[in-house]
């Protein structure tokens, strides 16, 4: 063959399907499939992105120093222990890359986020997915599958798509349990929304140790998805790694001015808070009460399960007539659910009314 070949690991990656936006024949689409923040992007951060145009002929600050300050001044943290990226994809990427490799394994859980084993594949680790307990990560089955090849966990807490959670001492137990060469990659991305005492980021234990990661991003509650900006914190050494092999100017000019001022807004996070605390309430009782076993989520999002394929195939296809774009999850190995972002008021009474509907010809 004389055509040039990728890395022959390359070609067993499934590429990442996301949340689809756009349904042909329906005037309005609601999109209740990608956990984007259910207020849009905040005033303040649409005006920074504008006022940035007159300058968009320049490079970004590549160390993004403002943005870390920002940063680190909101979650208090030391900005020289906080690295941006292009979304916490790009952040999860470069340490798969970094601490992967043939002949290495990453750990992640059943249903873990499928970045993991995407980026994980592509640095040629082989990717060992643990069984879970209640569609819960479970840190014995974790710590069992740990081998001498093993280099990294991954683990989102709170997890995509299930919504569930490991609380601070479930979290130190892992980290306790890990041997300390492994690196432990705790990928917050929800962790605005989480209303619980028992619940830690992960600061804590990338302060308590060098061999742990916490990474976060500006696409849920900042309502940023398509700016791209994410950013991890962890300590100097892989501050370090990261710093080197990052793309040079991996966040925006328009990217790094938005996230800035998303985080300046006053009263959002507390906003988007209540919101969402509130109105995934209604949407898990409205869908039991519809008859759907509906897990209790910590995120921005439900996962509702509907006992069979068919019945979520059926579920999904009924909303779709409707104009609502839910997440169907098949891909995580949960073909009998349908993933449900907690979006506005109307657009929650929408979604729990088609399926308060769907269920009274399909109980
Ligand atoms: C949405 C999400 C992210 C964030 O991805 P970005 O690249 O920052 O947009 C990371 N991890 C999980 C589990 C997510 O659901």
């Amino acid at each position: 063959m004389s055509t040039p070949q990728p890395r022959p690991e390359i070609l067993g990656v499934s590429p990442y399907v996301g949340g689809e936006s756009k349904l042909a024949g329906v005037n309005r689409t609601i999109k209740l499939s990608s956990n984007e923040g259910a207020f849009g992007p905040s005033p303040g951060a649409q005006a920074a992105f504008r006022a940035t145009s007159e300058e968009i002929h320049r490079y970004p600050d590549g160390s993004a120093a403002d943005l870390r300050a920002a940063i680190g001044r909101r979650f208090d943290l030391d900005p020289d222990r906080i690295v941006c990226g292009a979304g916490s994809d790009d952040l999860i990427y470069q340490l798969c890359l970094a601490y992967g490799g043939a002949g290495t394994e990453l750990i992640m859980t059943e249903h873990g986020f499928s970045i993991y084993q995407i980026a994980g594949q592509y640095a040629g680790t082989r990717v060992v997915k643990v069984p879970e307990r209640n569609r819960t990560a479970d840190v014995d089955r974790i710590l069992a599958a740990v081998s001498p090849a093993t280099k990294s966990v991954f683990i989102a807490n709170p997890n995509n798509p299930t919504g569930t959670m490991l609380t601070q001492r479930e979290m130190e137990r892992l980290r306790a349990g890990l041997p300390a060469e492994v690196l432990l990659v705790i990928d917050a991305a929800y962790a605005e929304y989480v209303d619980r005492a028992d619940f830690d980021a992960g600061t804590l234990l990338v302060n308590a140790n060098d061999n742990t990661v916490m990474t976060r991003t500006f696409s849920k509650m900042w309502g940023l998805g398509g700016m791209r900006v994410g950013w991890a914190y962890a300590p100097a050494p892989i501050v370090d790694v990261l710093n080197r092999v990052r793309g040079p100017f991996n966040v925006s000019i328009a990217g790094q001015a938005a996230a800035i001022a998303a985080l300046a807004e006053p009263g959002w996070l507390e906003r988007c808070r209540t919101h969402n605390l509130e109105y995934r309430a209604k949407l898990t009782t409205a869908l039991r009460a519809a008859g759907i076993a509906v897990g209790d989520s910590e995120g921005n999002f439900v996962l509702a399960d509907f006992d069979t394929d068919a019945k979520a195939d059926a579920a999904n296809a009924f909303l779709r007539t409707r104009g609502l774009i839910v997440r169907g999850v098949r891909g995580y190995g949960l073909p009998t659910c349908l993933r449900i972002t907690v979006g506005t008021a109307e657009e929650i009474s929408l979604v729990s009314d088609a399926l308060t509907e769907f269920m009274k010809s399909h109980g």
